[in-house]
């Protein structure tokens, strides 16, 4: 009997882990479809994450042989600073998040986290590192505390207070009749895209990664809201390294470092007021973008 129910709880473990994954990969990439292409090197070791620093190194890659979206990217991140990554439309952002997450492998050059070479590590310690703040959160129809608890299953009832009280989520959660055990989703209270994605980000501050890859959300959000997501950003960026694909500008003049990517390289990177001083292609598309929200004002 010890027989049988032993590996059958062992496949409902190993069963969870790979829903989870898939979900928080699915989350960010919408890939949920897609098997993975990747597997672990016979002789790969656990990812030692010692400070958090990330590099890419001439880092080269195609979904498609014949059509190479990074020809030959290089930045690094120092161990808990947050970098941004801008530029047009295509330019490679995303790619360059699932390429971290090992989603693809590079076809020239290597990415490292703290000098490890991420094809010489498992892909469970990967996964394990990397926490990811996907563009569009999923929220399972069940209440508000599993959806936040959802980042560490066996967080305590005060853990998850505390991450949504840094997520700025807590003061709008006390104020519904049923608090924490309000049902969300589909059949379910509907959360507004910035309630969303402060659940992602109390579920990653559970999870507690030294790494976090942060998809902001396209779609424009009120100013208060950015005010609030921004701040509860902040929770997020003590004492990690801090990855932000950028789609909207406003949200890196904070950054430690910005990276603008175009036709598949860096164009340029530095501080906002470095990239604003040298009057490239960020300043080109700073004006741009603020020529437009004084259109839409
Ligand atoms: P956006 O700001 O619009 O989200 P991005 O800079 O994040 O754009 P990516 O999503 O990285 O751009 O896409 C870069 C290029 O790779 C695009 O030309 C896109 O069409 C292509 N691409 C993205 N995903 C795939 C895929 N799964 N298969 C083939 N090509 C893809």
């Amino acid at each position: 009997m010890i027989q049988i129910t032993m590996p059958l709880n062992m496949l409902g473990m190993v069963y969870r882990e790979i829903r989870q994954s898939l979900v928080d990969m699915g989350e960010l990439f919408g890939l949920l479809d897609q098997p993975a292409e990747i597997s672990d090197a016979p002789d790969a070791g656990a990812l030692r994450v010692t400070e958090g620093a990330v590099s890419f190194d001439n880092v080269a890659f195609g979904y498609d042989p014949e059509r190479p979206i990074l020809k030959g990217v290089s930045f690094s991140i120092q161990p808990g600073e947050t970098l941004a990554i801008v530029g047009p439309s295509g330019a490679g952002k995303s790619t360059i998040g699932r390429l971290l997450f090992r989603f693809y492998d590079v076809s020239g050059g290597a990415i490292r986290i703290d000098g490890q070479d991420l094809r010489s590590v498992t892909q469970d310690s990967l996964h394990a590192t990397i926490g990811i703040v996907p563009q569009d959160t999923v929220l399972f129809n069940d209440t508000l505390f599993y959806n936040i608890a959802y980042g560490r299953p066996e967080a305590t009832r005060e853990e998850v207070y505390a991450a949504a009280r840094a997520a700025h989520l807590h003061a709008f959660i006390a104020d519904l009749p049923d608090g924490y055990d309000t049902q969300v989703g589909e059949r379910g209270l509907k959360l507004s895209g910035g309630e969303k994605q402060r659940v992602g980000i109390a579920r990653t501050l559970l999870k507690n990664p030294p790494i976090v890859l942060l998809d902001e959300a396209t779609s424009a959000l009120d100013t208060a809201t950015e005010r609030d997501i921004q701040d509860s950003l902040r929770a997020i960026g003590e004492g990690r390294t801090v990855i932000t694909i950028a789609h909207r500008l406003s949200t890196v003049v904070e950054a430690d470092r910005i990276v603008v990517l175009e036709d598949g390289t860096v164009a340029e990177q530095g501080t906002h007021a470095d990239l604003l001083a040298q009057g490239g292609r960020y300043a080109t598309l700073w004006e741009a973008q603020a020529r437009q929200g004084r259109d839409e004002a």
